[in-house]
C-alpha cells in the first residue's frame, strides 16, 4: 500500500509554470547574498574611469549604473569582434600555408640563408671589389647575398656556404656577378681547394618540405645567435 509523505508544516506545494521557476531562480540567486552585512557590501565599479562604489543588486552585477553597465557591455563586445577577427586571420594564415608550394618552401629557405650571410660577412668588404659601401643608392638594401655559382645554373649549391657571400647589390645584379673578380675574392678568403671542389661539385641535393622547414629554421637560429653576439 502507497502511503503520501504529508508536507512539512510551512511548506506550501510546488506551484508549475515558467513564472513559479523565474522566481525560483531568482530567490536562489538572492539567498547568495546572505546576510545582511553581505547584502550591504559596497563594491567598486568594473569600468576603469569609474570606479564609483555601489551596493550590488544581484551578485553577478559589477557595474554601478546603467551607463557603466552600457560601458562593460559594448567593451565586451568589441573584445568578442577582435577575438573573431583574429581567428578569421588566422584561418587565412592556415589555408594560405595549406597553398604553400615546394617552390615557395625553397624561396622563403633562401630568405633566411641569405639574411644570415649577408648577417656573417657584415664586417667585411664586398666580396668582388674589396669596396665597403656604395653611395650612389640612397635608399633600400645596398647588399646581396651573392652566389658564386648561381641559383639558376647551379640550384644545388644555392645553400652551400662556401659558394655565397655578401656583395654590394650593383656588382650582383647589375654587374652579372662580376664571375671572374669574385673567384679572387673567393680564393683570397676560403682559399683556392675550396674553390675548386665549389667548381667541381656536381653533386644533386634534393630537399623535401620537411627538410626545406628544417633548413629555414636552422638559418633563422643562425642569424639570431649573430646578431646576439653582435650585440
Ligand atoms: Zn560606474
Ligand atoms: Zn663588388
Amino acid at each position: 500500500m502507497m502511503r503520501r509523505t504529508p508536507l512539512k508544516p510551512g511548506t506550501k506545494p510546488m506551484k508549475q509554470g515558467g513564472f513559479a521557476r523565474a522566481a525560483r531562480i531568482e530567490d536562489r540567486e538572492v539567498s547568495k547574498i546572505k546576510t545582511k552585512a553581505a547584502r550591504e557590501k559596497k563594491h567598486k565599479c568594473a569600468v576603469r574611469t569609474c570606479r564609483a562604489e555601489f551596493v550590488r543588486l544581484a551578485p553577478f552585477v559589477t557595474w554601478c549604473s546603467p551607463e557603466c553597465g552600457t560601458v562593460l557591455a559594448m567593451a565586451k563586445l568589441e573584445k568578442q569582434r577582435q577575438a573573431t577577427a583574429a581567428a578569421e586571420r588566422k584561418n587565412h594564415r592556415e589555408q594560405l600555408i595549406k597553398l604553400r608550394t615546394k617552390r615557395d618552401y625553397v624561396k622563403l629557405a633562401q630568405v633566411a640563408f641569405n639574411a644570415y650571410i649577408r648577417a656573417r660577412d657584415a664586417h667585411l668588404p664586398c666580396i668582388c671589389c674589396d669596396r665597403t659601401s656604395e653611395k650612389q643608392y640612397l635608399t633600400g638594401t645596398n647588399w646581396d647575398c651573392g652566389h658564386y655559382r648561381s641559383t639558376g645554373s647551379a640550384p644545388h649549391l644555392r645553400f652551400h656556404e662556401d659558394n655565397a657571400h655578401r656583395q654590394l647589390t650593383v656588382c650582383n645584379r647589375y654587374g652579372a656577378g662580376r664571375a671572374v673578380d669574385y673567384r679572387i675574392g673567393l680564393i683570397a678568403r676560403i682559399g683556392l681547394a675550396r674553390v675548386e671542389a665549389l667548381e667541381r661539385d656536381q653533386e644533386p641535393r634534393h630537399y623535401t618540405v620537411d627538410q626545406l622547414i628544417a633548413l629555414t629554421a636552422h638559418y633563422k637560429k643562425k642569424l639570431k645567435e649573430l646578431k646576439a653576439a653582435a650585440a
